[in-house]
């Protein structure tokens, strides 16, 4: 278990997907900080971009990473506001 290296980057980390207190913190407990290997999200940023990671993806959703990475759209996470413009 170590802690997942794309934090800084990663739009789930950064609180930018809506989701649930309470189920953000069970995500970052069993995904960015234990078994990162697993999460979707990391998957599409190590084969693609983070700007292909979709505002609606999940550590959870596995099983979309294939049509994510299949999908035309190169910058189907685009909009997403630049790192230092977020005010975090
Ligand atoms: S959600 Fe996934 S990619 Fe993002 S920091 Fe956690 S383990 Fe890493």
């Amino acid at each position: 278990m170590s802690e997942c290296n794309y934090q800084i980057v990663c739009p789930f980390f950064r609180h930018r997907i809506p989701i649930h207190d309470t189920m953000y913190q069970q995500h970052v407990a069993h995904y960015c900080q234990g078994t990162s290997d697993d999460c979707a999200i990391l998957l599409v940023m190590k084969s693609a971009s983070f700007l292909k990671v979709p505002k609606d993806l999940y550590p959870n959703q596995k099983w979309r990473v294939e049509g994510i990475l299949a999908s035309k759209d190169l910058l189907s996470g685009a909009g997403w506001p630049k790192l230092e413009d977020d005010g975090k």
